[in-house]
């Protein structure tokens, strides 16, 4: 398989290379140049295999020019045997043909440690079979560096370096990034904000000397094999629930526009989806976008639900060069208004096409708190506020008849303790293995928020100083 820009004029790559890659040397996004169908006879025999195998037979057709199927089983079972049950997204029953598909059984607690646990494997792979190194840089607002620091210690080929806004992340997210002893992964504490480190990350990878030195590589959404790596619990999901022969709804909390891609790529390759539902929530550019073709930014609001806190969402570029018929001009076109005015208008047949596949709800704080308490009322358990705002969105889907839908809960409650707090006024049920971490010591470098004096510090841990 190879890789193309979305804006037409970097490389084309293979899959390793785009792995490595990030993003496209043009701004633009990489995307498999052609969709692989499966069968109707392979899809029908998902319904008797585990998660591992099923991922296997999803995700190899993305790369079986670079890594042997067999190798490719390895690091699958590798990163899914930390996850706490057995069929690592169980799906619950939650009545009148609605399902709730549990992302959150990894080592952090969030859906981004499905795709980041295998990103990790193939990554590091990778660079050893190169004799390369690398260099992970990330900026967190809370999820994203826990996941990514999860993913990558003790991985033999990459340090990984998280900067965090100094304060600003929950006591846990913190400390799954502070308490992981291994020596490649350093957790740099920035007095600033997370626009602060955002920017010097970005710095970082526009710093062309210091990039090359360091060998950077990213591991944000925009990284193919993330939003690859996702398509397989939609696999799963439908797979449980009579697929191919019915087809299936899902609704998904929004930010990035990643998880819900990885649906549109199930699609594309054969599953039967009805509708897939973005779940957003006050900060709703997408829900306007889908209403009336205008894609406009706004200042982002702080929510309960922060990572879908957003205001654009890089990948829905991705889905912008399929509807309008991989034109990459187009696309760079829209892209360039985007950064001159801050929106751009998609055209009648794009928003057809995109309307064909995608609805879109709005829930408000309000309405967030409220489905909390409702599902706890209903179904003794707590959620979190990403996973109650697409329960909301897909409250409000019109499907046809006996079409179920599966809503993808994004985090454990334990992760947003105030919210848990708001909805409940109790704490949340935390699980052991987060209490148990709550005790060990911490380990992070405080840095100046200052581009010299970030990458210095970074110099020094990687022994080039
Ligand atoms: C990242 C995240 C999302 C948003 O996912 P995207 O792929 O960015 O759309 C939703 N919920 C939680 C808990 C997240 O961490």
């Amino acid at each position: 398989m190879k890789y193309i820009s979305t804006r037409g004029e970097a490389p084309v790559l293979g899959f390793e290379d785009a792995l490595l890659a990030g993003l496209a040397s043009d701004g633009g996004l990489y995307v498999p140049e052609s969709w692989p169908r499966l069968s109707e006879a392979m899809i029908a025999g998902f319904a008797e295999k585990s998660f591992a195998e099923i991922a296997i037979d999803v995700l190899h057709p993305f790369m079986a020019d670079d890594v042997p199927r067999e190798r490719l089983a390895e690091m699958v079972h590798e990163a899914y045997t930390g996850f706490e049950h057995d069929d690592v997204t169980p799906l619950t029953d939650l009545g009148d043909g609605h399902y709730f598909l549990e992302l959150y059984h990894g080592p952090t607690l969030a859906f981004k440690d499905v795709a980041m646990q295998l990103l990790a494997r193939l990554m590091d792979d990778a660079l050893v079979r190169r004799g390369e190194r690398a260099t992970i840089v990330g900026a967190t607002s809370g999820d994203t560096g826990g996941a990514a620091i999860e993913a990558f210690r003790a991985r033999d080929a990459v340090d990984v370096f998280i900067l965090f806004p100094d304060g600003r992340v929950s006591d846990v997210q913190r400390k799954q990034m502070t308490t992981p002893r291994e020596a490649n992964v350093h957790t740099l504490s920035v007095g600033g904000t997370f626009d602060d480190c955002q920017a010097l990350v970005k710095a970082m990878f526009n710093d062309a000397p210091f990039r090359k030195e360091m060998s950077l590589a990213g591991v944000n959404s925009i990284n193919w094999a993330r939003v690859m790596a996702q398509i397989t619990y939609y696999f799963v999901a439908a797979s449980r629930l009579g697929a191919p022969k019915h087809p299936i709804a899902f609704s998904v909390p929004t930010g990035n526009f990643g998880d819900i891609f990885a649906g549109y790529v199930a699609a594309q390759m054969g599953l039967p989806i009805a509708q897939l539902m973005i779940a957003t929530n006050v900060n709703d550019i997408l829900a306007r976008t889908l209403a009336d073709g205008v894609y406009q930014t706004d200042t982002v609001v702080a929510t309960q639900s922060p990572s879908m806190d957003i205001q654009v969402s890089s990948n829905f570029e991705r889905l912008l060069f399929d509807v309008t018929g991989r034109d990459a001009s187009r696309v760079r076109a829209l892209m360039g208004a985007l950064t001159q005015s801050g929106g751009f208008e998609m055209g009648a047949k794009e928003l057809e096409l995109t309307r064909a596949l995608f609805a879109a709800a709005r829930i408000d704080e309000a309405e967030t708190l409220e489905i909390m308490r409702r599902i706890e009322t209903a179904h003794g358990f707590q959620n979190d506020p990403h996973s109650a705002v697409g329960i909301g969105a897909a409250e409000k889907a019109v499907l046809p008849d006996g079409v179920p839908m599966v809503t993808l809960a994004t985090a454990h409650p334990a992760k947003f303790p105030k919210a848990v707090q708001l909805a409940y006024a109790s704490d949340a049920d935390t699980p052991q293995r987060v209490l148990d971490m709550l005790d060990l010591p911490e380990r992070l470098t405080p840095v100046a928020n200052d581009l010299a004096a970030v990458e210095n510090a970074i110099r020094e841990k990687v022994g080039l100083a």
